[in-house]
């Protein structure tokens, strides 16, 4: 197998493709030895196990998942790619590279076809100048994907892995907390790149939730989502002021609606928990029902 955390082999295969590392897909590649094998790990997968990997450059985390995986579908949408990748996986016979923009794939159809009857996960470096839509996508899409195991940019692993009601929290964070239970598993430096990058990154494991969380029952999912949106809308304001302009509803409606849930009028978005967002959804559908 070729060892691609060597950087003098990467270099060969950089002058043996004539390749240039394009900045603007985020094409920092991993070279430390350590990293892939313990993201392929994470993710606990096994012989009977399908792997989605997006973005898998050189595919040096590609490897590490064909060798424990049944099957390995890996997304690049860079077009000199494939070509690299017949040439540095060519030990492998259980990877399928497609040639496209995993924000442009139907991934439900995808897995249906390339994994029946197998579990799924997703395992990827991913471009940091869309780590949010893609994350977004594979869980908005509710495909039958047990976990993602991803590597993100620090800062947006800390953002994304926010709690409810601790200060970093966002509507990401909400976002993904409704679909998955988030965790930060270890830090990587930008030393483990090449070339490297001007941040640190973190691998962050998400496990899928077969449900919404028990404190949202009862809970429409639009309407979830749509409050969450405008509490977030205007950072600085309180809850109170946001959801009023985001919602266009009146101050008093929001103010009486906050009180039932038993929100401080005072709170900023972040402030709140999924139970809190729970019952503000609740408190602002029973005013609607009583019009
Ligand atoms: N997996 C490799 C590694 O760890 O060394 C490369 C990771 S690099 C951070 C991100 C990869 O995602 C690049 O190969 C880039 O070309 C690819 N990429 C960027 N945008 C993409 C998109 N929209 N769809 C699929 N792949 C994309």
């Amino acid at each position: 197998m070729r060892n691609l955390s060597d950087i003098q082999e990467v270099k060969r295969i950089l002058s043996r493709h004539g390749f240039h590392f394009s900045k603007s897909l985020g094409q920092n590649f991993l070279i430390d030895p350590e990293v892939c094998p313990r993201m392929a790990e994470e993710s606990g997968i096994t012989k009977d196990m399908g792997v989605i990997e997006v973005g898998p450059g050189f595919g040096v985390l590609t490897q590490q998942l064909a060798l424990r995986a049944g099957k390995v579908v890996a997304i690049e949408v860079d077009k000199r790619l494939p070509e690299v990748l017949a040439d540095t996986l060519s030990d492998f016979d259980n990877v399928t590279v497609y040639n496209a923009d995993v924000m442009e794939l139907d991934l439900n159809e995808l897995i249906a076809r390339e994994f029946p009857g197998m579990d799924v996960v997703v395992c990827a470096n991913l471009p940091y100048y869309i780590t949010s839509p893609v994350i977004m996508k594979l869980l908005e899409e509710k495909l039958p994907i047990r976990s993602l195991v991803v590597m993100v940019q620090k800062e947006a692993a800390v953002r994304i892995c926010a709690q409810p009601g601790q200060r970093e929290c966002g509507a990401v964070s909400v976002a993904v907390q409704y679909y998955a239970e988030p965790e930060i598993l270890f830090a990587v430096g930008r030393d483990s790149f090449f070339p490297a990058p001007k941040v640190d990154s973190a691998v962050m494991k998400l496990d899928v939730r077969s449900a919404p969380p028990a404190v949202l029952d009862g809970v429409e999912e639009k309407r979830f989502f749509q409050v969450v949106h405008a509490a977030f809308s205007q950072r600085r304001k309180t809850v109170s002021n946001s959801l009023s302009s985001g919602l266009s509803l009146g101050k008093e409606q929001v103010r009486k609606a906050l009180s039932s849930a038993g929100i401080p009028e005072n709170f900023r978005a972040e402030q709140l928990t999924l139970a809190q967002f729970g019952k503000l959804c609740q408190e602002l559908n029973r005013q609607e029902a009583e019009k």
